[in-house]
């Protein structure tokens, strides 16, 4: 990271718009994630929590407004004469490389060891030497606690070995930004506490800015400096993880909160 970086949010969204066809999903919403921050959205299903990350992802387009990274536009781009204009592919293709992402899911390619799963993308994408990359990868391993799995199939492991498998891949790329989504929903319960560590652990052991999503209270009190509670594409509150957790302040969130508890 450049240390100017340092001196903006590492995220922040400008009065983002996301519409599909009438539906407005985000509405004119204002976010800001600081550097090393740890931030978890929670709040009803279809409240937009998801569309954030996705926006992030560049799996979709803002309809209106403009997210920044790092301080530097990423929706969009500096055009003719300075103005902003939408991102290409090239721009969002260079942009994303700050971020990661962890999904539910944990998508690992089955037909190739560990290892290689979490080697595959700093070789071919970041162009790092193989030696290099292996070389962090069982860094990486250890880290979430398998380095003695780096060459097993990821058939042959536990969905919260997967899982944590899925979190060293997406740290090989050395992102500045890691996107958790529901991360442990999938999961049996007696295996959702190891992923829980890990997580704490690179909270812990790391600068990286974390934003979450998630349904378990437990997780986003664990893992979150701060809480944001959405609602209808909105933010109805926000607060330190325990403050907003013990004592809500608005009625849309106790009722939430009641609702999953
Ligand atoms: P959350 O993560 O809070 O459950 P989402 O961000 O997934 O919410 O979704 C917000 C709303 O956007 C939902 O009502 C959903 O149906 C709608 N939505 C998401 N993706 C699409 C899409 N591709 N086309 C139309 N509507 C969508």
């Amino acid at each position: 990271m450049r240390t100017e970086d340092l001196d903006h949010p590492a995220v922040r969204f400008d009065r983002v718009t996301k519409r599909y066809g009438d539906r407005t999903v985000l509405d004119g919403l204002d976010l800001e994630v600081g550097q090393g921050e740890r931030v978890t959205l929670i709040g009803p299903s279809g409240s937009g929590k998801t569309t954030i990350l996705r926006l992030l992802m560049t799996l979709e387009r803002v309809t209106d407004g403009v997210i920044l990274v790092d301080g530097e536009p990423f929706s969009h781009m500096p055009g003719a004469g300075g103005r902003l204009v939408p991102a290409n592919e090239r721009h969002l293709a260079v942009r994303r490389r700050r971020i990661g992402m962890v999904f539910q899911q944990f998508n690992l390619f089955p037909h190739m060891s560990v290892l290689e799963n979490i080697v595959e993308a700093p070789v071919h994408v970041l162009g790092e030497s193989r030696e290099e990359a292996e070389r962090r990868a069982r860094d990486l391993l250890d880290l979430v606690g398998l380095g003695d799995r780096a060459g097993a199939r990821p058939t042959r492991l536990s969905g919260g070995q997967q899982q944590r498998v899925a979190i060293a891949r997406a740290l090989a790329m050395r992102p500045g930004i890691l996107l958790l989504d529901e991360v442990t929903s999938a999961l049996d319960p007696e295996l959702v506490a190891e992923v829980l560590d890990v997580l704490r652990d690179i909270a812990r052991s790391t600068d990286i800015t974390l934003l979450c999503v998630t349904h378990e209270m437990g997780f986003a009190r664990d893992v979150s400096d701060r809480i944001l509670m959405f609602d209808r594409g909105r933010i109805v509150e926000s607060g330190p993880a325990d403050e907003l957790l013990e004592s809500p302040t608005h009625e849309r969130t106790r009722a939430f909160l009641g609702s999953v508890r």
